[in-house]
């Protein structure tokens, strides 16, 4: 990367609200005035603390002018429950430039499709952001555990992937809190405040819980409408077509779709070539975590920890059940059935990890 496309903007302006003191939220103007050149610098970022959720880029990245790499790092304060992406419309802090892109991964870890993925963000040198599934990453820490060491943001999207718009308070609350819980409890770290709700489905109770939380609220721009297809070409064509309609935006992807296993790599690629740059986001603060749901979780990574070291070759892909969840609360009630044109998909199974048998992504977002 040459001194000019190496110069690693950092933009601290998302926590400049809390910095001057005011409580006014996110201001795009502010952001972008506070971008700082620290020219041929690693993007370390200037707030003090949260050390362990700072990027790393890997030696071998610096200074390269052939990969997509980083172009900036935003540190994201979401003190103030801040949102982000066009379906909060009104809402939204939009801290992308024309040509910047957010890249995210929602639904996983699953390991024979998050490591060809993770393998593609490498070769290019770049980041992003991993909204995990707490079943999935209590099924597979160590898959998770990877993302997160090679320097990778993880956020959450849920314990079990409900959609939160028909769930009442108490079973709302769980599979928020218990997202939180597993997926810290499976990197072992602290992670990012940035959480995704399935299918996009929110209401505004779950909506006032998440910012009394602190929570950030991440929507997307561009969608790649990976669990349509598992034809790679299909995938880059749909996502390159939109995102050169939008001109920039936050990218959905989901590492257990085999289209995006495939297609990640020449499509990262084709970035570089149109020449398109990556903001990575970062949390100013860690998330934080109730002990309740925390001593669920833990128990849960117990459960799957002993029963790998007695059967080490079990499929890590399988979910974990977590401890207590038979006993879910009544007003836990069933997810509403999908919409009338979406019904020809094949029946839901037990064996959801599976991307062919993918219940929830086989009736996702419905765009
Ligand atoms: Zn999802």
């Amino acid at each position: 990367m040459s001194a000019g496309r190496a110069t690693w903007l950092m933009a601290v302006g998302i926590g400049l609200a809390a910095f001057a003191g005011t409580d006014v939220r996110l201001d795009r103007a502010l952001a972008q005035n506070a971008e700082i050149q620290a020219a041929a610098e690693p993007p370390a970022l200037i707030t003090v603390g949260a050390t362990s959720l700072r990027p790393t880029i890997a030696p071998e990245c610096a200074n390269r002018t052939d990969v997509l790499g980083v172009s900036r790092v935003v540190e994201i304060d979401t003190s103030r429950g801040p949102y982000f992406g066009e379906q909060y419309k009104g809402l939204e802090d939009d801290f992308l430039n024309f040509g910047e892109v957010v890249i995210t991964f929602d639904d996983g870890p699953m390991r024979r499709h998050t490591i060809p993925v993770l393998d593609a963000l490498d070769e290019q040198c770049t980041k992003a952001t991993f909204f995990a599934v707490g079943r999935m990453a209590v099924s597979d820490p160590t898959t998770l555990q990877e993302v997160q060491d090679r320097g990778h943001t993880i956020a959450t999207h849920t314990w079990s992937h409900k959609n939160l718009a028909s769930l009442g308070a108490d079973a709302m609350k769980r599979e928020i809190e218990l997202g939180f819980s597993a997926v810290a409890a499976a990197v072992d770290k602290p992670i990012a405040p940035f959480f995704r709700f399935p299918y996009l489905g929110h209401s505004k109770a779950s909506r006032a819980y998440l910012e009394s939380r602190g929570i950030g609220v991440f929507g997307i721009h561009v969608d790649s409408q990976d669990f349509r297809t598992r034809n790679a070409a299909v995938m880059q064509r749909t996502l390159l077509n939109r995102l050169e309609r939008n001109g920039k935006g936050i990218l959905l992807f989901h590492d257990i779709q085999v289209s995006t296993a495939r297609g990640i790599r020449e499509l990262l690629a084709e970035l570089k070539t149109r020449g398109f740059r990556v903001v990575h986001i970062v949390p100013k603060q860690a998330a934080t975590t109730l002990p309740e749901f925390d001593a669920v979780a833990a128990k849960s990574i117990k459960g799957r920890k002993k029963a790998t070291t007695k059967a080490p070759l079990a499929d890590r892909a399988v979910t974990w059940p977590v401890a207590g969840e038979e006993a879910a609360p009544p007003a836990e009630r069933p997810a509403p059935p999908p919409p009338q044109a979406e019904r020809r998909a094949p029946p839901a199974v037990k064996d959801w990890a599976n991307p062919d048998n993918d219940p929830w992504q086989l009736r996702s977002m419905g765009q």
